[in-house]
């Protein structure tokens, strides 16, 4: 009896801190957590440096290589390869500036499979819907194949990849717009988690934040990596930060508590 009522009195002294908790703004490092030694955007070791360091997710860019191979990078044109135009040994060739060979999706999932943080996976807006839908197929089975799908969130620019994503990833999965111009009844009626916006949209529509919730979405910002910012989004309840600066959000937030 005695044990019970502890019991019971720990829950009620920690129900209030879950529900604090539960409002707290997440970290997500942006491509990776790779403005420290050793690190390069988007390297595997990014990614395992986001996690030593407990953000929320680590977000990353995904392009489709011509013959069909995912690989992860953010740019357009990597060192003088277009990775869209170029096959996967070509792409993975290119080393990042922490020596690292850029990185194929799998080699990603498979580090990701030893971590805990979660994968914030973007799919770049590739030149036609066809790849993008291609993209979007080749990545839900791989996210099956390593057993990640709890652990995955998907954003993109493009309207057409983020419906895919709605489309085809098991019902639930988060698929956030990083474009900024849809509204939130817009989002909700795609079938979006919410926006993932870049601040200065938050700043001109601060409305938004509160009906994305009052529709039960959330709310991402990117990429934000000024103190007073942060402290604006963390003030109006923004639900996750993106920033290149994960460690800088940490303490403001610490120093929120
Ligand atoms: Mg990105």
């Amino acid at each position: 009896m005695k044990l019970k009522n502890i019991l019971l009195a720990s829950a009620m002294l920690l129900a209030p801190c879950a529900a604090m908790q539960a409002q707290q703004t997440q970290v997500i490092a942006h491509r990776g957590f790779w403005k420290t030694t050793g690190s390069a955007q988007n390297s595997i070791a990014a990614l395992v440096k986001a996690d030593s360091i407990h953000c929320y997710g680590s977000e990353f860019d995904v392009w489709l290589t011509t013959d069909g191979h995912l690989v992860v990078n953010h740019d357009d044109t990597f060192k003088g390869v277009t990775i869209q135009d170029a096959t996967a040994a070509v792409s993975t060739a290119v080393r990042l500036d922490n020596g690292e060979q850029l990185p194929t999706l799998e080699q990603y999932l498979g580090k990701s499979r030893q971590l805990s943080t979660r994968l914030i996976l973007e799919l770049k807006p590739h030149r036609t819907p066809e790849q993008e839908t291609r993209a979007v197929e080749g990545i839900v089975r791989l996210i099956k194949d390593f057993k990640l799908e709890n652990r995955v969130e998907y954003i993109s620019f493009s309207k057409h990849a983020t419906q895919e994503f709605i489309r085809l990833a098991p019902k639930g999965t988060p698929v956030y717009y990083l474009n900024g111009d849809a509204t939130p009844q817009e989002l909700k009626e795609w079938g979006c988690a919410g926006p993932d916006y870049h601040f200065s949209v938050f700043q001109k529509h601060p409305e938004w934040i509160g009906q994305c919730h009052d529709l039960g979405m959330k709310v991402n910002a990117w990429t934000v990596n000024d103190a007073k910012d942060m402290q604006w989004l963390i003030d109006h309840k923004v639900d996750f930060i993106t920033t290149n600066e994960p460690v800088l959000l940490q303490q403001i937030l610490k120093g929120n508590k």
